[in-house]
């Protein structure tokens, strides 16, 4: 199998750092709060929390504790069957501390709890309600797992108050069983999304694909196909980066010019908007796009 281990000129490049970015890393002190964003050294930071103003900076914060009962073959989160308890404080406290930091567009994910009956879905509803409450005007998306295929779970979810249904299919249908854990399903993954908007038809609901796994052309197609089938508004296509030797190998860098014909192919599928391009997170500039395309 092929393996590449150099990285290309357009991975390369520093991370800028503009004073709105050093502003909001101020105001995020003493605050107890944890963003994904810092502890996983985004290389977008800058830009996500750096836009023109506070109202369309976007964090992602990571809630139900650092360990998941998953293990994805991309993924650098730490495993184990049962993950210790949740902390009943975390929705008051996110939302307590979310509602002081003031940004403009928070993303809430979390690890995967198949041990917990409900997958963690209540937990993840209340922390949405209580930022709503404490922070009426601050866009709410939320990336959950499948809830082991409980479409009750996402229903309570989507009908939490947020703005945005996340829900990661990550790579093509056929190159799932080798990407993610073995419960996850192509299948599952288009039913939580389309659960979600069937639900509350007012939400907008989003999804983010890999490349550089080894896709085909013609398989990318399918997939977009059947997002577009399943009512999906947002697509989003970043550069698979392996996080250690123990994990996939990168079967190929994609061009920056390749994710920009991604990026033209899906809008002209009828996406509302997508982001691609080799350094973009699903979460990548989030609050600022819906700025521009849903709130316009
Ligand atoms: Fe944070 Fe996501 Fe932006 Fe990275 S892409 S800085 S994780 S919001
Ligand atoms: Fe990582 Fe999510 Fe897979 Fe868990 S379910 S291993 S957090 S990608």
């Amino acid at each position: 199998k092929k393996t590449i281990t150099r990285l290309p000129e357009w991975l390369k490049t520093p991370i800028p750092v503009n004073q709105n970015y050093k502003k909001i890393k101020k105001d995020l002190r003493g605050l107890n709060l944890h963003t994904v964003c810092e502890e996983a050294k985004c290389p977008n930071i800058s830009d996500c929390w750096g836009g023109s103003n506070k109202s369309a900076a976007t964090a992602t914060i990571m809630l139900m504790g650092d360990t998941c009962t998953r293990g994805c073959r991309f993924c650098s989160v730490k495993t184990a069957k049962a993950p210790p308890p949740l902390d009943p404080h975390e929705p008051e406290n996110t939302a307590e501390a979310l509602r002081r930091w003031g940004l403009g567009y928070v993303v809430l994910t979390s690890v995967d709890r198949d041990d917990l009956a409900d997958g963690g879905a209540r937990h993840f509803a209340e922390t949405i309600m209580k930022i709503k409450q404490k922070a009426p005007t601050m866009l709410v998306e939320a990336l959950t797992g499948d809830y082991a295929g409980d479409m009750e779970m996402v229903k309570k979810v989507a009908l939490s108050g947020l703005d945005v249904y996340a829900h990661n299919v990550e790579t093509t249908e056929a190159l799932t069983p080798f990407v993610r854990d073995r419960r996850a399903k192509f299948r599952q993954s288009l039913e939580v999304l389309r659960t979600a908007k069937e639900a509350q038809p007012e939400l907008i609901t989003k999804t983010s694909i890999m490349l550089g796994l080894g896709e085909t052309e013609e398989d990318l197609w399918d997939a977009l196909r059947e997002l577009r089938k399943n009512n999906v508004d947002v697509v989003t296509f970043g550069q698979y980066m392996r996080p250690t030797k123990r994990h996939m190998a990168v079967h190929e860098y994609v061009t920056p010019d390749k994710f920009e014909l991604w990026r033209q192919r899906a809008l002209d599928m009828g996406f509302l908007y997508c982001a691609s391009g080799p350094l973009v997170r699903s979460s990548y500039k989030a609050g600022e796009a819906f700025i521009e395309n849903v709130l316009k």
